[in-house]
């Protein structure tokens, strides 16, 4: 099976001006945070609904029971699409399954797959440093944990950071049109289920989807062991990890972050690496990195020894 092709055509622009600019302003001034514009209504409008929803139909174990279920495809395609596919490619796949992944990590709306690995990337390169999109170090617990999302000074795709994905037009066009897959699944949710499913299906589901995801930028630099000395904050939790199915080992990520897997012994358990496993065996997905011993093994801190 070959990889997805490119094409050789110049995509048009995206953003007209740079992230990093963007952020070299907003560091001297302050991040501003958009807290009604139609993509941060929306954010509201479906915490509101998720509320105001089980107030209305009245607590429902079948509900809660229903969101947490549909949880784990959402979580699947936020670690295994956004994360460690489309930001750090540690996998390949076919183009047609590159599109499933886009269209299902788009389904959690988080903006697009071009616009998380932008970012993402940029959480990387600056790890808890100046310029960081999402830090608890230099913004603070709440911006980490979601304001970098909301925020007016980071709504443009930083072209330069996502080459490899921004030739492929179907990506291109979701990043535009971020919220249709989301729109989509409300919808049928709905059609399925209605209002009940609608509430807990997607509703209650989204916003455990949301703040499920932000902890990795927020509790997961602030709590938990490090066991590599990275420049960063990063700390690996058993917690975080099986709420997020394998992301919450985030000291081992930042210190190998093109590694499909982030539980880096057999008893870090990593859902997301063993579903990937899974999908590898029957060729959905191939070249899977590994993680080499000499890494692995490379444990140079300690929580004595690292302060901050
Ligand atoms: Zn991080
Ligand atoms: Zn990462």
């Amino acid at each position: 099976m070959a990889d997805a092709p490119t094409l050789s055509s110049t995509p048009p622009s995206i953003a007209s001006h740079s992230v990093d600019n963007t952020v070299a302003r907003a560091q001297t001034r302050g991040w501003r945070v958009n807290y009604f514009n139609a993509a941060t209504l929306g954010f509201w409008l479906i915490h509101l609904g998720a509320v105001a929803g089980v107030a209305m139909l009245g607590w429902s174990w079948r509900g809660f029971a229903l969101a947490w279920l549909l949880y784990l495809p959402r979580m699947f395609f936020v670690t295994a699409g956004y994360h460690r596919y489309f930001s750090h490619r540690a996998f390949k796949t076919s183009r047609a399954v590159q599109l499933i992944f886009a269209l299902g990590a788009q389904a959690t709306t988080q903006k697009g797959v071009m616009w998380w690995a932008a970012h993402h990337r940029v959480h990387h390169k600056l790890s808890d440093q100046p310029g960081d999109l999402h830090s608890v170090r230099q913004s603070g617990f709440w911006w980490s944990h979601m304001g970098w999302i909301l925020s007016r000074d980071l709504e443009a795709t930083d072209e330069t950071r996502i080459k490899d994905l921004a030739k492929y037009p179907e990506l291109r066009w979701l990043n535009q049109y971020w919220y249709v897959p989301a729109l989509v699944v409300a919808g049928a949710t709905f059609a399925v289920g209605g209002w009940f499913a609608l509430v807990w299906g997607f509703a209650v589901c989204q916003v455990l989807t949301w703040h499920g995801t932000f902890t990795i930028n927020s509790l997961s630099h602030l709590f938990g062991a490090r066991r590599y000395r990275t420049t960063d904050d990063s700390r690996n939790n058993p917690a975080l990890a099986l709420l997020t199915l394998g992301e919450g080992w985030h000291n081992n990520h930042h210190h190998y972050q093109v590694a499909a897997r982030q539980g880096f012994y057999w008893w870090e358990f990593d859902i997301t690496y063993y579903l990937l496993r899974a999908l590898a065996l029957f060729g959905v997905v191939w070249d899977l990195h590994g993680v080499p011993g000499h890494i692995r093994e490379d444990h140079a801190a300690t929580d004595a020894e690292v302060t901050h």
